[in-house]
């Protein structure tokens, strides 16, 4: 792995600005261990700098003012500069976070810039003024959509580009201006975003980019100058944050954690569904939210399951993430594999039994690597099948009808994701209906730009994509005329 750049300003404003610090944050490589970047570490005067030139830029004509087709134009610029900075955008993530390369390729350098051009052409689509009969009165409403105002965007590290994108990308179109904050293990891509919104003219301060971990994020998301807060990231810090935005009566969309239930009906067929759960419940190294970690699988067929299971995990590459064929990377730091290998231990110590892995890759002395680790005959109410592991483990849970998988599905704090696996799709629509959770795929999952994403219970607040995510960032106002 090469070195990244040492960043030494932070984007504020439309412009480089040298940070009220001389402290600095290292990034390490999670693949060689060894430092590949700094960034500094933003202070709360930088961040009240950042909040101040977002609601300079909000109130400026050059951004709200501008139509919903010229806005549309400038988010398209933004697009083209994104783009034919993918490639070095798509290599900082994979040395911060060892995400592998292929995958990065499309979920952190396509993904935002179609999810840009979605919104530019959503923003252009959809009408921000309506006119309404009134009633029982007589007389006419107009029902305005208006920018929320000026939004704090947090991003976790585990996809950073594309969840910044998810929440910058409607809040353009809606007219908001964006402070994101990205996670100090994934800083050093966003200063990429800030090349291209400049190569772009965005107009100054449309976009800022504050750093920093959990403490700036707290100062950001209580300061009084943001309208909305839209953030993903952990259920413990979701949790946090929407206490805090609900003293304040402040809009939130939380995007967080998931423990999410493949249910394996006894029509599947064993090699499709197989193939489909390695991306449905491991992508990323399992450091993905949505994740089928607990595979329900019928009692009669539950040895067939583990066996295939296990050899599938057996058959993943896991290597250097710069690889095109490794699909499983390191971890994105020491923490999070120790975090990883605790609950290994923790589902060991619980009587549960694991058919693969279960450690470190005896091969890989250096990298943050945890073995693709499947454990069989798992208890629903165990550790391992409660607790987000967000890494490369697998639980099979045996079930004996399906009202019993249902069940076992809804038995969670969470409701993320979830998949079905049959080969008849209307049985599949039927269970999807039956689970708890904010999406669902049968026979796959992929999400898709023009949708709602998002969870309940303990997975979150709000949704984000599609119209309803644009939505989010707009506030309604109703005008009433006395003319009819
Ligand atoms: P995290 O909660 O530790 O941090 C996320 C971001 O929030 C970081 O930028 C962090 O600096 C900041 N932060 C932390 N505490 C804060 C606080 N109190 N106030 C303001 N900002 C704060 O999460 P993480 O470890 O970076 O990401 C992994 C978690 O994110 C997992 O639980 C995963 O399930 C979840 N996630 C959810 C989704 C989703 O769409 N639902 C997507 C990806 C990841």
């Amino acid at each position: 792995m090469t070195t990244l750049t040492d960043r030494t300003a932070l984007f504020i404003d439309g412009l480089w600005r040298a940070p009220d610090t001389s402290e600095i944050i290292r990034v390490v490589s999670p693949f060689t261990e060894q430092q590949i970047g700094s960034f500094p570490a933003s202070v709360s005067t930088d961040v009240d700098a950042a909040v101040s030139a977002a609601r300079k830029a909000l109130r400026r004509n050059d951004w709200s003012d501008l139509s919903p087709v010229e806005r549309a134009r400038v988010i398209r610029r933004f697009a083209d500069e994104l783009e034919k900075r993918s490639e070095d955008r798509v290599a900082a993530v994979t040395h911060q976070n060892g995400m592998p390369i292929e995958l990065a390729r499309f979920a952190e350098g396509a993904a935002p810039v179609q999810l840009l051009r979605y919104y530019a052409g959503l923003a252009e689509s959809m009408p921000t003024e309506e006119r309404r009969a009134s009633q029982p009165m007589p007389g006419t409403t107009i029902v305005r959509r208006e920018p929320i105002g000026v939004v704090a965007a947090i991003a976790p590290w585990n996809f950073p580009a594309v969840l910044s994108m998810f929440k910058i990308a409607p809040a353009l179109a809606a007219g908001c201006t964006v402070v994101l904050k990205p996670s100090p293990e994934t800083t050093l891509d966003s200063y990429i975003l800030a090349e291209a919104a400049i190569a772009a003219e965005l107009p100054e301060g449309v976009i800022n980019i504050v750093t920093g971990g959990p403490e700036i994020g707290q100062y950001l998301v209580s300061h009084p100058g943001i309208d909305k807060v839209a953030f993903t990231g952990s259920t413990a810090a979701g949790r946090h944050i929407g206490t805090v935005c609900g003293g304040m009566l402040r809009p939130v969309t939380l995007e967080l954690g998931g423990k999410s239930a493949a249910l394996v009906l006894d029509d599947a067929d064993v090699e499709e569904t197989v193939t489909g759960l390695a991306t449905a419940s491991l992508l990323n190294s399992g450091q993905t939210c949505y994740m089928s970690t607990r595979i329900l699988v019928p009692r009669s067929r539950s040895r067939t399951y583990v066996d295939a299971i296990t050899a599938m995990a057996e058959g993943l590459q896991v290597g250097d993430p710069m690889e095109p064929s490794t699909f499983v990377g390191p971890l994105v730091s020491a923490r999070q594999q120790d975090r990883v290998l605790s609950l290994i231990d923790q589902g060991r110590s619980e009587g549960g039994t694991v058919t693969t892995g279960g450690g470190r890759p005896a091969d890989l002395d250096t990298g943050f690597f945890v073995q693709p680790t499947v454990f069989a005959d798992v208890d629903n109410g165990s550790t391992i099948a409660r607790q987000e592991v967000f890494g490369p483990v697998l639980s099979v849970i045996s079930y004996d009808d399906v009202d019993e998988a249902v069940a076992l599905a809804n038995n969670s704090e969470y409701g993320l994701g979830g998949t079905v696996w049959t080969s008849d799709e209307e049985r599949g629509i039927a269970i999807a209906r039956r689970v708890e959770t904010g999406s669902f795929g049968v026979n796959t999952f992929n999400l898709d730009w023009g949708s709602p994403f998002g969870g309940v219970k303990a997975s979150g607040l709000g949704r984000e994509l599609g119209p309803e995510g644009l939505a989010a960032y707009q506030q309604l106002k109703s005008i009433f005329l006395a003319s009819s």
